[in-house]
């Protein structure tokens, strides 16, 4: 008998239809002897509306209170999945994340898990009850409710498993596994059985939704056995996060392409070229609490030089408003902003021991005519910043490129 945590996603919890069908695959679980605890998330589309509805009272929705209001996708659902649970003959109890106490710091909007209370849940499976718990959402030391930031109910499920000492997470969603890249983007793309955690954690913070990041380091930290799989389909293993980087002896150099369309680019032209000057720019940004991405500087002639960094498309508009603060403090000659920035990036392990990964990406992209306007490299990816408009054929010729439609030998 094993202890499975298994999350299913908006798509798959999306109608009443395909509740019934989650239930069913949970209560097949059931009858082979496992215990079941499930994690789900808002039906599809609900968490949208409910942002968009917060917005048509608050331009910028107080924290807070929309937390209040989009935490309630979930408990909807969590009633609906026990109800048919409960149909079928199963027991079966939902929890909110306060309930089952969920407990996390009050960052609202992007609260991260700090402890969970797993008394409650191992109760009612020693009782032989399915435990279907709210993704997404938590609650402070305050007693304020908290959500996880988009795709949250990834990590709730992860934390689960591992606070329960799960023998696997499930991440059901609706594409069978882990591709080489968005199978939205490249119908080409290949359904991966096995990627290492490392990329998978570069992956999604490179921007592949499969799953949220912060999922992926909470089953870093824990040795959480993490697989993704269709809700969809009967047959199938899914994508295994592993852990070994030596599963396979001989490592493809890359496993994946991962993108992000969500990128602005701000530009400080003709600064003087002193020691301080990034700190100078960077530093009220960074007060502000903006994340900053990639960053380029160039070698100045006549001692000023331009600078220019990537921060997320929503902070765009704040990110120009303090740079208007800084550049009459710096003595800046002018700046621009541009909004449809877009990153791409290759990801494989296999870069550590193989040399011209770079000059391959830098080519293809060159071949088809797409300006590179900022590169960054870590040991295991190497990401450019391109115009938005090239995003999709960039992913094209790569993944191509890269050979990552064919099966490798
Ligand atoms: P869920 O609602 O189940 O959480 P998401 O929409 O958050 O589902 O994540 C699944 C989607 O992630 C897929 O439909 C796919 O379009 C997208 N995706 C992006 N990159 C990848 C990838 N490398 N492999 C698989 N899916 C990916
Ligand atoms: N419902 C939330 C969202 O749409 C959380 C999730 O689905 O993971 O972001
Ligand atoms: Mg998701």
């Amino acid at each position: 008998m094993a202890l499975i945590v298994q999350k299913y996603g908006g798509t798959s919890m999306g109608t009443p239809e395909r509740i019934k069908n989650v239930a069913r695959r949970i209560a097949k679980f059931q009858a082979q002897g496992h215990q079941v605890v499930v994690v789900v998330s808002a039906m599809s589309g609900e968490t949208n509306r409910l942002i968009g509805l917060a917005k048509e009272i608050q331009a910028q929705p107080d924290p807070r209170e929309l937390d209040v209001v989009v935490s309630t996708g979930e408990q909807v659902t969590i009633g609906l999945l026990c109800m048919a649970l409960i149909n079928m003959g199963l027991k079966a109890r939902s929890y909110t994340g306060p309930q089952v106490r969920i407990l996390t710091d009050s960052s609202f909007t992007k609260a991260r898990i700090l402890k969970i209370d797993e008394d409650r849940m191992r109760k009612d499976l020693e009782e032989g009850s399915v435990v279907v718990v709210a993704g997404f959402q938590g609650v402070d030391d305050a007693g304020n409710l908290t959500t996880l930031g988009r795709g949250g109910s990834d990590t709730t499920g992860v934390a689960l498993a591992a606070a329960l000492r799960a023998d696997e997470c499930q991440i059901y969603t609706d594409v069978d596994g882990v591709y080489t890249t968005d199978p939205r983007i490249v119908p080409e793309a290949r359904k991966l059985d096995t990627i290492t955690f490392e990329e998978m954690l570069e992956m999604a913070s490179l921007g592949s939704k499969v799953l949220q990041i912060r999922s992926v380091e909470f089953a870093g930290k824990y040795k959480v056995r993490l697989r993704v799989l269709s809700s969809f389909q009967d047959e199938g293993e899914g994508t295994l996060i592993t852990f070994e980087d030596d599963i396979k002896m001989e490592q493809p150099i890359i496993s994946g392409i991962a993108f992000n369309r969500d990128e602005a680019k701000l530009t400080v032209l003709g600064v003087p070229d002193r020691p301080g000057i990034a700190y100078q720019i960077l530093g009220p940004i960074a007060d502000a609490n903006i994340d900053v991405d990639m960053i380029i500087q160039n070698v100045s002639h006549d001692g000023t030089t331009d600078f220019s960094f990537t921060v997320p498309r929503g902070e765009h508009d704040r990110a120009l408003g303090i740079l208007e603060g800084v550049k009459a403090h710096v003595g800046a000659r002018e700046l621009r902003g541009d909004r449809s920035m877009a990153k791409v990036s290759v990801v494989g392990v296999g870069m550590r021991s193989h040399v011209g990964i770079a000059s391959k990406m830098f080519r293809t992209l060159a071949e088809e005519g797409i300006n590179i306007q900022m590169i960054s490299t870590s040991e295991i990816k190497i990401s450019v910043a391109i115009d938005e408009k090239y995003l999709e054929l960039a992913v094209r010729v790569l993944h191509k490129a890269f050979e990552l439609d064919q099966v490798p030998a």
